[in-house]
Formats: structure tokens, sequence, C-alpha cells
């Protein structure tokens, strides 16, 4: 846990959001700003700061963060309509919150 990252603290619960899924390594929660009518967070607990900080044994953390998103497409029903899966990178790449974390987006009518 770092202090003073947002997301970790929403992992830990020492800050509230509207969590729908929680897993011992993820949780998943919708985005307070949406870009869409559906559009959540998928946050490994542990703090990594972006996609360049992975290590190779991080694999099983994106493994989890994939089949989240493929289990909450199905709750959601964007399965249907399709969506979007993306990580912002550094403040080039859009990043704000440097908390590892992949966006769903989607639920437009098709
Ligand atoms: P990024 O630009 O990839 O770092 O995305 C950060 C996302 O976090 C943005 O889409 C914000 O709307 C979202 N966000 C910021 N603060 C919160 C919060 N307290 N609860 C939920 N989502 C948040
Ligand atoms: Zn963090």
């Amino acid at each position: 846990m770092k202090k003073d990252c947002l997301f970790c603290k929403i992992a830990s619960k020492q800050m509230d959001a509207q969590l729908l899924m929680e897993t011992d390594d993820l949780v998943v929660f919708k985005d307070i700003n949406p870009l869409a009518p559906v559009h959540l967070l998928f946050v490994p607990k542990r703090h990594i700061r972006s996609i360049n900080d992975l290590e190779q044994t991080d694999g099983p953390i994106l493994e989890g963060l994939i089949f989240a998103a493929k289990e909450m497409a199905v709750k959601t029903g964007v399965n249907k309509t399709g969506y979007r899966l993306f990580f912002n990178v550094e403040k080039g790449g859009g990043q704000e919150i440097f908390h590892l974390h992949m966006h769903m987006i989607g639920g437009w009518e098709s």
C-alpha cells in the first residue's frame, strides 16, 4: 500500500467507491466520471504504478484483470453490445492515477 494513493485507499476500503467485485487480488468499481453508460475500473490491490512497472512474474495479475472483465461484461450486459478495455500509461498516455488500472467502457446502443 502506497500512502496517498487513491486506488490503494479504495482497494483497502479506507475510501468509498461503488465496488462491484472483489477477489484476493483485485477490486472492480465504477468510474466516478463515466465516459460511457458502463465505465468500470479493474484495479489490482497491490500497488503497481503503471504497465511500465510490471514484472514478468506479474502475469497472473493481468490474467486476473482480463477474466474479471469477462465476468463483469456478462453482469453488466456489455458482452452482448461490445466494449473496450484499455490502459492509459503515464502522463502522455492519459494516466492520471498512478496505480495500475484497466478501464472497461461500453453499453452504447449497437
Ligand atoms: P486514468 O486517466 O487512466 O488514470 O484514469 C483514472 C480514472 O479514475 C478516471 O477515469 C477518473 O474518472 C477515475 N477516478 C478518479 N477518482 C475516482 C474515484 N474516487 N472513484 C472512482 N473513479 C475515480
Ligand atoms: Zn496504489
